[in-house]
């Protein structure tokens, strides 16, 4: 890292330049720029340095993306050694070495039956593509009326207006209704919060039940359903119970409906395995993939199909059989040797099988915040951890969203050196892959300080 963090000067141009004119992402503006804004100059590992020279633990992976830490020397030198030959070429009619060797390789890794990918360049684009490609196959086939899609309430599949469309957060996507895809919207396996007022003793996956309705009725007009595998990220870290997925998987068989994984999140090693799939061996007909796939480096994403869909779009020049999409930095060389490089260290370091110590004492630590007051449930699926925040424990009654309970928890554990973001009164745990445990206990004692600070002294 950099000795000194920037010098006076340029420190308070850098803060003004931010706040007058960058606009930021879900956020509102008007209260960011009251607020000092923290800028973030360099990093190592699970560190982040700001622009005052204060180190953070990454608690977030810097939006879930990062794997084996900042400033990982494989990844830096796979980047500059692309760059040294070339840094980027389209991928419109020719080829670049780096995304074909990436191609085999993630084919290799992806659970069985994916032998096809197409490059994009967030999760957003991915699941676009993956609800094109599932629209034109079935105009493909002849089922010219499977035109909607299926998805779960708390879904988030990104911003674009295809991805909103199949996405199921009011708060995100209401605003957007009257641009949007038909949807059919199935209830949550969501636990704590069970739709069916079940408990783990009495569940016997009745949401199943309801996805199994909506899918009797209309399955001729439906082209696939869509699904966050295992965890339902920017909903608030749901995680499902076993056997949900593998349910879905065969509900989609039963009634003739492409299955969409969307890996973008839960891929790359965070539930514990590679592919959250994997966990119920269930091999979906198309596979989202983005945030972990080149280690939190660069934007890239990959959409990936099966034998069965690519051949749909084969044919004779005349009848016009083309997937129509692509972007200008599809399968951008420089992206693919950094996945390249990220695959690797999974491989030469045994990152997964390195995984279980980790996971365990995520748990142990998860424990102690139970007896929190206002520590309503705390979930976990592999490095993934969701901590929901509630005025009372008896009753489940959430915070009210004016109280901005996890904005005060995140923005408490800032100043005791963690960066977390909340989702509602969920505070999220997705460190780096490569958090070592003693990190991993400090990132655990700052967050139960910081909750134990906002919701019992106040
Ligand atoms: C983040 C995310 C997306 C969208 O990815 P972007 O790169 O932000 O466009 C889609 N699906 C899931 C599950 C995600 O977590």
């Amino acid at each position: 890292m950099q000795k000194q963090a920037y010098d006076e000067i340029s420190k308070e141009q850098v803060k003004n330049w931010d706040k007058k004119y960058l606009w930021h992402p879900f956020t509102q503006m008007k209260d960011f720029a009251r607020e000092e804004p923290l800028i973030i100059v360099d990093g190592e590992g699970v560190i982040l340095r700001d622009i005052n020279g204060k180190k953070y633990i990454d608690g977030i992976s810097s939006m879930w993306c990062n794997i084996h830490g900042h400033r990982r020397k494989e990844i830096d030198d796979a980047i500059k050694g692309q760059l040294d030959k070339v840094a980027h070429t389209t991928l419109l009619g020719m080829s670049n070495i780096p995304s074909a060797k990436l191609a085999k390789r993630l084919v290799e890794i992806t659970p069985d039956g994916l032998n096809k990918i197409f490059y994009s360049d967030n999760g957003s684009n991915a699941i676009e593509i993956a609800i094109k490609m599932a629209f034109q196959y079935w105009q493909y086939k002849g089922h010219k009326k499977k035109i909607n899609y299926v998805s779960l309430q708390y879904g988030y599949h990104g911003d674009s207006l295809g991805a909103v469309g199949v996405s199921g957060i009011d708060i995100f996507h209401a605003v957007f209704k009257p641009l949007l895809l038909k949807t059919f919207i199935s209830p949550s396996p969501y636990c704590y919060r069970c739709p069916e007022d079940k408990d783990k003793a009495t569940c016997s996956l009745e949401c199943l039940g309801k996805l199994e309705e909506i899918l009797s009725k209309n399955s001729d007009t439906i082209a696939a359903m869509v699904i966050e595998p295992l965890v339902q990220g920017a909903g608030g870290m749901i995680v499902h119970p076993q056997g949900f997925l593998s349910g879905v998987k065969d509900l989609c068989e039963k009634y003739n409906i492409l299955l969409i994984a969307d890996e973008v999140m839960v891929g790359f090693g965070r539930t514990g395995k590679m592919f959250a799939c994997s966990h119920e061996d269930v091999a979906p007909d198309i596979l989202a993939i983005s945030k972990g796939l080149n280690g939190g480096y660069m934007p890239l994403a990959a959409t990936l199909a099966t034998d069965e869909i690519y051949n749909a779009f084969l044919g004779k020049h005349s009848e016009q059989k083309t997937f129509f999409h692509g972007h200008t930095y599809t399968g951008n060389p420089l992206a693919c040797a950094a996945a390249l490089a990220n695959i690797d260290i999974f491989e030469n370091k045994k990152v997964i099988e390195g995984l279980d110590p980790k996971i365990e004492a995520l748990q142990e630590r998860l424990e102690q915040f139970r007896d929190l007051k206002s520590v309503g449930n705390a979930r976990q699926c592999g490095l993934i951890a969701g901590i929901e925040l509630v005025r009372n424990k008896e009753t489940k009654e959430p915070y009210s969203w004016e109280e901005k309970i996890g904005i005060k928890v995140s923005y408490e554990a800032r100043q005791r050196g963690l960066i977390i973001r909340p989702l509602g009164n969920v505070m999220v745990v997705m460190p780096p892959l490569s958090i070592e445990i003693s990190e991993l206990n400090n990132m655990m004692d700052i967050l139960y300080e910081s909750i134990e600070s906002v919701t019992e002294t106040s």
